[in-house]
């Protein structure tokens, strides 16, 4: 696909942060973004790489609506060397078009997100942070333009990536987190759009995020909507809790999102030898364990943290108290290894860098 570039003039450039060490997150834009429409029986057309801009929209845009919108979020890694790498892009592309087919949204070929990508990271590569830990933040979005009201899937969409150096998730060592577990509010529903990236599910996420953030807590961990009692994920995380020497892990059943980073700590674990059991885990079973002190680690995955260690939770007001609140030996190695092959500092053995 033919990109057409149109690079930012001087008086467009935007102000690099000076100060890498106090990148806070999603506040700061590079220069460009790629942006491309689409239009019914034409397709994806007019891609282009323009300076970071305001979207112009008609007032009755369906996504404003009705909310067929869909994102993405990974992060480019410069490495010692000065490359700039890409963590397993391919899984946020597929996860993209599953996101966009659930929402019915056109899906956009791989390689063309792919490429669009590479061009946008090649013309604002100065963007992506040097000091250790700072990425460069991506999130391709898209979303129904269609002007009109009523309720079916728009004909008109537009899709646009933009990019912003963030700082290091743990400027000083690992943070752990506290968990406020939500038995009132659900996120997700299974035969709903838990599983899709889509917009309407953060919003839905929003209240139960402000009670828990109100009585101390940094995330919620949802449980499942018909039952409340099977363990969903926690904020925008996934979840994992080692039993004695197993990893367990909710399996997806379709109100998860599939995280690129749970996919990984999956396979690397078993890699590892270590048994890991995607299966249904009561938080019942959580409590107790944690209690009886078979519960050794629990931690949240995704791209943001990669490893989140969970210290405490709270469930129908009772405080647990994981581990004595220490950082476990698995969260810690899978930390290291995950940052490590992001950074190019560990060898790729399964291919996961670009
Ligand atoms: N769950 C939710 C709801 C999320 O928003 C995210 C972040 N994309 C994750 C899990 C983790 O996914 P990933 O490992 O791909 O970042």
């Amino acid at each position: 696909m033919e990109i057409k570039v149109m690079p930012a003039g001087e008086s467009e450039r935007r102000p690099k942060p000076k100060d890498e060490s106090k990148l806070v997150f999603g506040t700061v834009f590079s220069d460009h973004m790629f942006i491309m429409n689409y239009d019914e029986g034409r397709g994806w057309h007019d891609a282009r790489i323009v300076p970071y801009q305001n979207l112009s929209l008609d007032p009755a845009a369906m996504v404003l609506h009705y909310g067929q919108g869909i994102f993405e979020g990974l992060k480019a890694y410069r490495a010692s060397d000065g490359r700039i790498l890409l963590f397993r892009p391919e899984k946020n592309w597929e996860r993209f078009n599953k996101s966009a087919r659930r929402m019915c949204m056109p899906e956009i070929d791989p390689a063309v997100l792919m490429q669009s990508l590479e061009a946008l990271l090649r013309l604002d590569a100065d963007w992506v942070p040097r000091s250790r830990g700072t990425s460069l933040y991506i999130r391709p979005t898209m979303f129904a333009t269609e002007p009109a009201l009523g309720v079916r899937p728009a004909k008109q969409y537009v899709y646009y990536v933009i990019t912003g150096p963030v700082g290091p998730y743990y400027p000083e060592g690992f943070n752990p987190v506290k968990i406020y577990v939500s038995d009132e509010y659900v996120r997700a529903v299974r035969g709903g759009v838990g599983e899709a990236k889509t917009m309407g599910n953060y919003a839905a996420s929003l209240y139960a995020a402000e009670i828990a953030k109100k009585k101390g807590y940094t995330q919620v961990l949802w449980l499942d909507a018909v039952e409340r009692r099977y363990v969903e994920e926690v904020g925008t995380m996934n979840i994992f809790f080692r039993i004695e020497d197993t990893l367990v892990t909710p399996p997806l059943t379709g109100s998860i999102l599939p995280g690129v980073t749970r996919e990984s700590v999956i396979h690397l674990a078993r890699h590892w030898g270590i048994k890991v059991e995607e299966r249904p885990i009561t938080i019942d079973e959580v409590i107790e364990r944690a209690k009886d002190g078979s519960l050794k680690e629990c931690f949240g995955t995704g791209t943001a943290a990669v490893i989140s260690p969970v210290s405490e939770l709270c469930y129908k007001e009772e405080r647990v108290t994981i581990a004595d609140g220490s950082v476990g030996e698995w969260s810690r190695k899978l930390y290291d290894e995950l940052v490590g092959i992001q950074y190019g500092e560990k060898e790729d053995i399964f291919g996961w860098v670009r």
